[in-house]
């Protein structure tokens, strides 16, 4: 087994380098990279252009021939941080807990799926697989790119995130949308010469909301906290001044569906309400920009490496109700099941931390997992 000291001095590394998602990743996987093809592992990038032009890749490291039994999954970006948070790229260790940026979300387990690997490379025998994502905190877009490029393909994918070590087996879906209602700018003095598009946006969102807190709560997984798809309207804009009738006015619709239901099926909905407004008030108009529609997933409870993840970890597969990339590696082949060290409700804030105990044990159960799989 790999001493401890190589594991914190890689997070060490990886924590000191800025890997916001805006910024490209490529220096991290310039850490990564030597390092697995120095235990063996051949190495692949999957380059592209983010959005803004700034260069991203996917980094997957191979070892052994044919499908891999099972892939460590994590990513290299992060959230940014607030600049007077000194120890953000410092790595910095307090009442054995180690603070930094994405020292818990996610280059904790990055660390730990190294390591562990090279403590246990000469005892595999089958074939697994490394991948080191790009661009996760903005829409999972690396492991998106993966399905693109048709790469990645395991049998099992244990993908990291903050879950403090217990086995997560299902997420739900993400789904985002712009809505924008036009009405009618005139003096608000005279309100028959223009049309609210407040006051039609207000109509719309109460519908909505009252199909959030009534029709959306009738199907159910009890899996899950809460058991049923959500939705909020998280951001409203709209008007030009006080004494001028709205001519346009925007919000966004998020909701997370169960894994059961269709990305889509609230994007019906939402389009029926704004079909039957039309019906009711002459010249509503409004118009939908869906903008993310990520399902869920959910593996099986008996699925071996959910077994075997609660059997290593000593905690029972629960399911969580945010997005992580475990539908693209299911997309892939893969059975996923997300697991890592770290609290994901430390993750994103000043002061991110991962306990050093909970660092150590996931290597551990990385490295018997890997065994379990590959060995
Ligand atoms: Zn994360």
């Amino acid at each position: 087994m790999a001493s401890s000291d190589a594991l914190v001095t890689l997070l060490k590394d990886l924590v000191a380098i800025d890997s916001t998602s805006v910024r490209t990743n490529l220096p991290v996987l310039e850490v990564l990279e030597p390092r697995l093809q120095a235990l063996g592992f051949r190495c692949q990038r999957q380059r592209y252009a983010d959005e803004a032009g700034v260069e991203k890749a996917n980094l997957l490291a191979t070892l052994g021939a044919g499908l891999p039994e099972v892939a460590l999954v994590g990513h290299t970006d992060c959230v940014p941080f607030d600049a007077a948070w000194r120890e953000a790229l410092t790595l910095t260790e307090r009442d054995d807990r180690l603070y930094g940026r994405g020292a818990c979300d996610t280059k904790a387990f990055v660390a730990c799926a190294v390591t562990a690997a090279a403590a246990v490379k000469d005892r595999l025998r089958k074939p697994v697989l490394l991948c080191f994502t790009a661009d996760e905190e903005l829409g999972c877009f690396g492991a998106k790119k993966l399905v693109e490029g048709n790469l990645g393909h395991a049998r099992r994918a244990i993908i990291g995130e903050p879950t403090q070590l217990t086995p997560i087996r299902a997420n739900k879906g993400y789904c985002l949308a712009e809505v924008e209602v036009l009405g009618q700018e005139g003096h608000s003095a005279y309100p028959d010469t223009g049309r609210s598009a407040i006051a039609g946006a207000a109509r719309l969102i109460a519908r909505l909301d009252a199909h959030g807190r009534g029709p959306l709560r009738e199907q159910l997984d009890r899996d899950f906290l809460p058991a049923h798809g959500t939705l909020n309207v998280g951001m409203v804009s709209g008007g030009r001044a006080k004494n001028v009738i709205p001519g346009a006015c925007r919000f966004t619709l998020e909701w997370r569906p169960l894994p059961a239901q269709p990305v889509d099926a609230l994007l019906e909905v939402l389009r029926g309400f704004i079909a039957e407004a039309q019906g009711q008030e002459p010249g509503f108009s409004a118009t939908v920009r869906p903008l993310r529609l990520d399902r869920g997933f959910d593996t099986a409870p008996d699925a071996d490496l959910v077994k075997a993840l609660e059997r290593l970890s000593g905690k029972r597969a629960e399911t969580v109700s945010f997005g992580t990339e475990g539908p693209q590696l299911q997309t892939l082949g893969a059975v996923p099941v997300v697991f890592g060290p770290g609290d994901i409700r430390v993750a994103h804030q000043t002061g991110e931390f991962v306990p050093r105990a909970e660092l150590l044990r996931a290597q551990a159960v990385l490295e018997a997992a890997l065994l379990e799989f590959a060995g």
